[in-house]
């Protein structure tokens, strides 16, 4: 296979695997200050607010120029409370963050460039991290590292190192963060630099690709979560992917057209045999299990070019969902915690070539799952077979949406037995 080849090919698995959208991280740039809040005023008369936003501009299109989703918490001369920058980045579900400042010292000599990020080794009592911020520490001392090695390269600033730091931006929100200090406007030579427009553009450019140097945390809003190793393991095989690339969202519900997509991966569909195999006892409109000819697929909620089209096609073949009676099939609603371990028992069941339990026990355990219940088989079924758990172990919530940490946790049980 030649290069061109393997290039096509890539692409072509990249756009089956992550059909939502292209890869990209997202960066949330902050200009320092705005507004009524000047900064530092250089020696030259230079105003501290001014330059940062002119650098955080050049560096949004150094970062556009490589690919990066970029954001900026201000784009003219406004100002903004620390609070707010923090919250805006919240917001937008970013990967890291990066404030742009220039520095200022009462005497004159100081110059040259640093980089402030928090630091969980060094914590200060009276300025508490973000919970969030306290497992980050790994994460922006690498990007703080390496921004600052390239912008004094392409600055040629003096390097004044890293510096641990409890400002408010670095250590409040909830992804890696660092507040770059390119020069001093108190030193003559650095505020003459920091008035030069070739040299703002190098800063920006140094800055851009320390940026690039740098690998955020695989799914940065699974840190500290519960499933996070269950959701990388099941990345590993090609099971899970993200939302728009690096997060998974996992305390959101999994949606049917997501949960039949991990159906797809496990089980493969397409291998199934095509009748139906089974007559369960499902109550309700939304699952049908009557040993019925597979409709053909015209929902006019799933239009042909609707990313899990293909899917729903292959589950209606199977008879695994049915629509609703007003013409939808709803791919983007949520699934219960009983409507998944119905589904997951009846695949394994047909992937095994058997049938699925239909019996639950007398008394099994879950005060809320009786065994009159149309999941039940399913649910103590697969709670046996050691793949889903309760709640606690009196209780299953089989009316709960299934978040797609759970979703993770239980593909996880299966695929390790
Ligand atoms: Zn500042």
């Amino acid at each position: 296979m030649n290069f061109r080849s393997i290039i096509l090919l890539s692409m072509v698995l990249l756009t089956v695997l992550f059909p939502q959208s292209a890869f990209a991280y997202k960066v949330v740039l902050d200009p320092g200050h705005g507004g009524k809040d000047s900064g530092a005023v250089g020696v030259n008369g230079l105003k501290e607010k001014d330059v940062n936003l002119d650098i955080t501009l050049k560096l949004k299109q150094a970062l556009l120029d490589r690919g990066y989703e970029v954001v900026l918490t201000r784009t003219d001369d406004t100002f903004l409370s620390l609070a707010e920058r923090v919250q805006y980045t919240t917001e937008q579900k970013a990967d890291f963050f990066v404030s742009i400042h220039a520095n200022a010292n009462p005497g004159s000599s100081a110059k040259g460039s640093m980089v402030l990020y928090y630091d969980n080794a060094y914590p200060q009592e009276d300025y508490p991290a973000s919970a969030a911020m306290e497992k980050l520490t790994p994460y922006s001392k690498d990007l703080a590292q390496k921004v600052l090695d390239s912008l004094v390269g392409a600055a040629g600033t003096k390097d004044l190192g890293l510096v641990p730091s409890a400002v408010y931006v670095a250590r409040m929100g909830e992804i890696p963060s660092i507040l770059v200090e390119t020069a001093f406007l108190s030193n003559k030579s650095d505020a003459a630099l920091l008035a030069d427009d070739a040299v703002r553009l190098r800063m920006a450019t140094g800055i851009a690709d320390g940026i690039s140097a740098y690998a955020p945390p695989v799914f940065t809003d699974l840190l500290g979560h519960w499933s996070r190793d269950a959701v990388l393991r099941m990345k590993g095989k090609g099971v899970i992917d993200g939302i728009g690339g690096n997060r998974y969202e996992p305390n959101r519900a999994l949606t049917r057209a997501e949960f039949l997509t991990l159906m797809d991966r496990v089980f493969k569909l397409d291998s199934l045999p095509a009748s139906c195999a089974y007559s369960g006892s499902v109550t309700g409109s939304v699952y049908g299990s009557a040993c019925q000819p597979a409709p053909a697929l015209s929902f006019k909620d799933l239009p042909a070019t609707h990313w899990a089209s293909a899917v729903f096609t292959k589950a209606s073949k199977l008879n695994l969902l049915q629509g609703y009676p007003d013409g939808t099939i709803r791919p983007n609603q949520a699934i219960t915690r009983g409507e998944v371990a119905y589904l997951f028992e009846r695949l394994l069941a047909e992937s095994a070539g058997t049938k699925p339990t239909v019996a639950a026990p007398k008394n099994a355990g879950f005060t809320d799952v009786p065994a009159t219940l149309w999941s039940a088989p399913a649910i103590y079924a697969l709670k046996s077979k050691g793949i889903i758990n309760g709640y606690t172990d009196t209780e299953f919530y089989p009316d709960q949406r299934m978040t797609r940490a759970e979703a993770a946790a239980l593909i996880d049980r299966y695929m390790s037995k």
